[in-house]
């Protein structure tokens, strides 16, 4: 047994089940500064992530798309999570999600983002959860209009 305990996970599949239903951001940017589309072929999911970005911080940021679950609920996070913050954060930030879906025990308080920590134990759904950070960081670098996740 993890030590994370039953409650915990409930709390998390709560998140997820509260964000895939009723996903926040999730509308066409008009004034998006950069957008990018993502896909995960694996999975079929698919993102559209718009971000305004000014003076190096992210003022705004919203998605459209259509996936399992994971995938939306990590867009809708991820939205909540990034608004307002300096894209070098966001960039840090993303390595530290990395590092939570990917390791046994990464070095990073997350908050609310923890809510997609349990995707660890299913290797095959890491990049439903990535998928929406991977096309954040193409919007926002510039990195090529097409995200894929392997
Ligand atoms: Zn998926």
């Amino acid at each position: 047994m993890r030590d994370s305990g039953d409650g915990l996970r409930d709390l998390y599949q709560e998140v997820i089940f509260d964000h895939n239903r009723n996903p926040r951001n999730f509308h066409v940017m008009e004034d998006a500064s950069d957008h990018a589309n993502g896909f995960n072929h694996l999975c079929g999911d698919q993102l559209t992530v718009f971000v305004k970005v000014a003076d190096g911080v992210v003022q705004d940021v919203s998605f459209i798309g259509h996936g399992c679950a994971i995938s939306k609920a990590s867009a809708s996070l991820m939205t909540e999570a990034v608004r307002g913050m300096p894209v070098d954060e966001v960039e840090a930030l993303f390595e530290n999600i990395h590092a939570m879906l990917t390791e046994a025990h990464p070095d990073c308080d997350l908050g609310k983002l923890e809510a997609l920590s349990g995707v660890r134990e299913f290797p095959s759904r890491v990049k439903c959860a990535t998928l929406a950070w991977h096309t954040l960081h193409n919007a926002i670098t510039h990195a090529g209009d097409m995200a894929v996740t392997e």
